[in-house]
């Protein structure tokens, strides 16, 4: 019943069984992969990956999984664990820096790929796959590395270190923004610890995860160690969650979602991580190179068309250059060529779906009547002309807002920022903190003291000076403060501590019992 409630209610971009549609017979039809082979779902269903920018494109169509499909996936990868642990993490590695070289070599594809699946531009998708590169190669890395520690004992003759272990079978959970990076965030660093897994990809971007997958098994690695159903969250997201062999859930997606699995998690004791929504904000000083906050703020604002976690939906501006730096943000707002994707010149491509267009307009409304911001430029979907068959947005700002208003607190995840004049330094410090969220947070200022207060304050996980609010590196820890994460850190070294446990080791040398608290030691 989810499953036909959700078909009716997604209404544009995706989700239409099988047989819905006119029958398309060049569309691929793609499946499941389970312990190493390519399988179509138990049910037999599928639903259709759609392009955003073209929705007459039908990219593709995938399986609309049951729980029973999801729990012969988490059956593989409980059997492949405990081979693939005992592969030594210097071996696992080699498979995965293959595995780099494969999306090294594809890059051009699976870029081109992942933007009619998705939207976003070219430049962009290159950087998403891009990402996926990096982490592979980095993370790869750390299989000749994984260091443990020594330490002295408090007994004598006695020897002690610590070790990572992997944590066991590992759930992943990912949303369509960046629908191979984020996977790959996950994917590898599972993979370099010793650690299977089952990954359950959002419903309107499976292609990319899909590739992903076949790239891994391309490059060598064992059945049953990665395996992938993709299908609708309600059903098999929440059969992964739920499946009491899966130790870990890693999830990226929104905060509200986010509360659900963890909840389900915490039921049964499974480790959680959880990487959510942002509300992100740039902090623009009186003496800032205002051309220079401009062009961050246009990127951070609407690369993916606003659809990033650490997009740059708000704007604090110092009452000084508010208006200087509104008119030109606004020209250059207006001046963003939006398009398809997949031509050079565009500059912003569509939203998801018919359920983002939806949501953001909403947003739009509540600015302007119930907020009583100013629409300073934007606001309405883009539909006849080359845009007539796509999910397009023009490129919307709002000036004047107050802190407290929705716009200026709630994710709109589309391309649309909200300005808002800041008295001081310490005035824009609290209006950046003022927000249930903690991802990123910028302040451009020619101050390297205000900058050092600002990058002291702002209780967020990723901070920039002079820099946008987005453009994370994969070799620094990735994730958010307060509603946006759970303490966790993806990417550099930190990610480790998510995907592998400590176990800390004795070894008494001495030939007797030595009892540690309670004997004394001859001095
Ligand atoms: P959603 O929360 O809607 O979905 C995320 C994933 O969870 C999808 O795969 C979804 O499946 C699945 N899901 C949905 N319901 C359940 C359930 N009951 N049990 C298990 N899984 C479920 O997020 P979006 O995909 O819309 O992504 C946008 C959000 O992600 C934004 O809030 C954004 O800020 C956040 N995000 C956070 C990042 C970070 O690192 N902090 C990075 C990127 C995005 P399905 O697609 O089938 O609904």
């Amino acid at each position: 019943m989810a499953q036909a409630k959700k078909a009716l209610n997604k209404n544009g971009k995706k989700n239409s069984r099988t047989g819905a549609r006119a029958a398309r017979p060049s569309v691929k039809t793609y499946t499941n992969y389970i312990n190493g082979e390519w399988v179509a779902s138990s049910g037999g269903e599928t639903f259709e990956n759609v392009n955003p920018a073209d929705t007459r494109e039908v990219i593709g169509r995938f399986p609309l999984s049951t729980a029973e499909d999801m729990d012969r996936a988490v059956e593989a990868a409980r059997n492949a664990f405990d081979r693939w642990r005992r592969v030594p993490a210097p071996r696992r590695a080699e498979i995965l820096f293959r595995l780099g070289e494969i999306l090294i070599r594809d890059k051009d594809r699976l870029s081109s790929e992942m933007t009619r699946e998705m939207g976003k531009v070219l430049r962009e998708t290159g950087g998403d796959v891009q990402e996926a590169i990096d982490c592979t190669y980095y993370t790869a890395g750390e299989g000749r590395r994984l260091h443990g520690f020594t330490t002295p004992a408090e007994m004598p003759n006695k020897f002690a270190m610590c070790v990572r272990q992997p944590v066991g079978l590992c759930g992943l959970i990912t949303p369509w923004n960046f629908p191979m990076a984020i996977p790959s965030w996950k994917i590898i660093p599972a993979l370099v610890c010793g650690n299977t897994l089952v990954i359950k990809p959002a419903e309107d971007t499976p292609l990319s995860t899909y590739n992903l997958i076949k790239a891994c098994e391309e490059a060598g690695i064992p059945p049953g160690v990665v395996n992938m159903v993709t299908g609708y969250g309600e059903t098999v997201g929440a059969a992964l969650t739920d499946n009491p062999a899966v130790r870990l859930i890693s999830f990226t997606g929104s905060t509200e979602t986010g509360r659900v699995v963890a909840s389900r998690c915490a039921d049964r004791n499974a480790i959680c991580s959880l990487e959510m929504g942002g509300k992100n904000v740039i902090i623009v000083l009186e003496d800032a190179d205002i051309d220079l906050a401009i062009e961050g703020a246009v990127w951070g604002a609407f690369g993916t068309s606003g659809q990033r976690c650490t997009a740059s939906s708000r704007l604090v501006v110092h009452k000084k250059v508010y208006k200087k730096f509104t008119q030109k943000l606004v020209a250059r707002a207006q001046s963003l060529r939006v398009g398809n994707g997949l031509d050079a010149k565009t500059e912003m491509g569509p939203v998801i779906n018919a359920d983002a267009v939806h949501k953001i307009l909403g947003y739009v409304e509540i600015g302007e009547r119930e907020d009583g911001a100013t629409l300073a430029c934007g606001g309405r979907r883009l539909d006849s002309g080359e845009h007539a068959r796509g999910y397009f947005i023009e490129p919307t700002v709002f000036t004047d807002a107050a802190p407290g208003m929705r716009i200026s607190q709630e994710e709109i995840f589309g391309p649309v920022t909200t300005v808002i004049p800041a008295n001081s330094l310490e005035n824009a410090i609290e209006i950046g903190n003022g927000v249930r969220y903690g991802l990123s947070a910028s302040i451009y200022t020619q101050d390297v003291n205000r900058a050092f207060h600002a990058m002291n304050e702002m209780y967020t996980g990723i901070f920039y000076v002079n820099s946008s609010t987005i453009g994370a590196e994969v070799h620094l820890p990735f994730g958010g403060t307060k509603a946006t994460g759970n303490g966790h850190r993806e990417a550099g070294t930190q990610v480790l501590d998510i995907f592998s446990e400590w176990k800390s080791i004795y070894v008494d040398y001495s030939g007797k019992l030595q009892r540690a608290q309670i004997d004394e030691v001859n001095l």
